[in-house]
């Protein structure tokens, strides 16, 4: 059996066609405010399960449990509070807005889903930069997004009118119905926003050999503009999988949600959104969802082994090449000093990227790093 979803309940809230048809037709009558592409990504992954078990984005009570508990109302571990705090401009609508209106949330001037509108609060934006990402300092991208959000947050379900995902993104549903057509039980899955290098590798098939499957899930909605472009990370994956990995026992999906650099809370929160996809196993390496040096490179393994979110992590050190061994090692695996390892540095690959630069082999197969090189015009551009 696949994983429980988190709640035991996976959520629902894409409107069927017939209802859906009735609001559009009607929908010129009701209060539009505009969602911005966070909060609309949001809204998508509440309405198919994956931030299960929410239904809507948080109201106060449950924000300052959040931020302060780390937990829901419910008690169940949450860490990164889902919100949606509209653009300052949409203050007149907002002000004649009351708890109970109905209201339609228009993306890129498309009508994608309602709100049911339970509250609107006011909150501090240090608080939450501080309680989330640690931190208020503006160099951190996060809190500079935070700094650009509203000022207040209307809460309540939300319904579902339009999907914002890319086509091939597999729902929590459908990644359920796939794992079992599969007949895996266990599933591990790789949470990522590079393309794979041998260390990557190394990780996903030593996960590999303990489970029945392995779940890449590549975030591709809205990254730092110094990552890969998302399409360069599916695309360099779905040229491994089809040469290197056997198709029965590794399956891709892209992941459309806004990235959280915070470090070892949104660890604890991409792990618990897998549960819902059916995963059993979460591969959590060195410094998940980090940035600059804001976080402790293992803090993320020691907060999913603290809470019991009913995910299991499989926790790895940091790995690299070593020359002695022939290869790829971690300080846990390999007696060797310093000076005979090649360290595999994220940043330093895309520079070598943008440059049009080979990797040594022994860092990226050739073959990737050649299929990334039509990329490096938008690194470059970002470095
Ligand atoms: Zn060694």
């Amino acid at each position: 059996m696949v994983n429980k979803p988190y709640g035991r309940k996976l959520i629902n809230r894409v409107l069927p066609e017939k209802a859906k048809n009735k609001i559009l037709k009607d929908i010129a009558e009701l209060p539009k405010i505009s969602i911005d592409r966070t909060a609309a990504l949001d809204a998508e992954k509440i309405a198919v399960g994956a931030f299960s078990p929410l239904e809507g984005f948080l109201g106060s009570e449950e924000y300052n449990s959040v931020l302060f508990k780390e937990t829901l109302l419910n008690g169940l571990p949450w860490t990164i509070p889902i919100i949606f705090a509209p653009n300052p401009q949409e203050k007149s609508t907002i002000d004649k807005l009351k708890s109970g209106s109905e209201i339609a949330l228009f993306y890129q001037e498309k009508p994608i889903g309602m709100l049911h509108l339970e509250e609107k609060y006011r909150f501090s934006k240090k608080e939450l930069a501080k309680q989330v990402f640690g931190t208020t300092d503006i160099a951190h991208p996060d809190v500079k997004k935070i700094e650009n959000m509203g000022d207040v947050i209307l809460s309540g379900k939300i319904d579902l009118l339009e999907r914002l995902s890319p086509k091939d993104e597999f729902t929590p549903k459908e990644t359920r119905a796939e794992f079992e057509k599969r007949q895996w039980e266990t599933i591990v899955v790789f949470q990522t926003r590079n393309p794979p290098h041998v260390a990557h590798e190394y990780i996903q098939r030593c996960a590999l050999e303990l489970v029945d499957g392995l779940f890449i899930h590549p975030v591709v909605g809205e990254l730092k503009p110094d990552d890969f472009p998302p399409e360069a990370v599916v695309e360099s994956y779905r040229y491994l999988i089809d040469n290197y990995y056997p198709a029965s026992r590794v399956f891709l999906s892209p992941f459309s949600i806004a990235m959280r650099y915070a470090g070892p809370k949104a660890a604890v929160f991409l792990a618990i959104v897998r549960k819902n996809y059916g995963c059993t196993h979460f591969i959590v390496g060195r410094d998940m969802a980090g940035v600059g040096s804001y976080y402790d490179p293992y803090e993320a393994q020691a907060l999913l082994r603290k809470l019991d979110i009913g995910i299991e992590p499989m926790a790895f050190r940091e790995s690299y090449y070593c020359s002695r061994c022939q290869s790829v090692a971690s300080e846990k695996t390999c007696a060797h000093k310093p000076e005979n390892h090649v360290k595999i540095s994220g940043t330093q690959l895309r520079k070598l990227i943008a440059a049009k630069t080979r990797p040594p082999a022994e860092i990226m197969r050739p073959e990737i790093a050649d299929l990334l090189s039509k990329y490096s015009a938008n690194l470059q551009k970002a470095t």
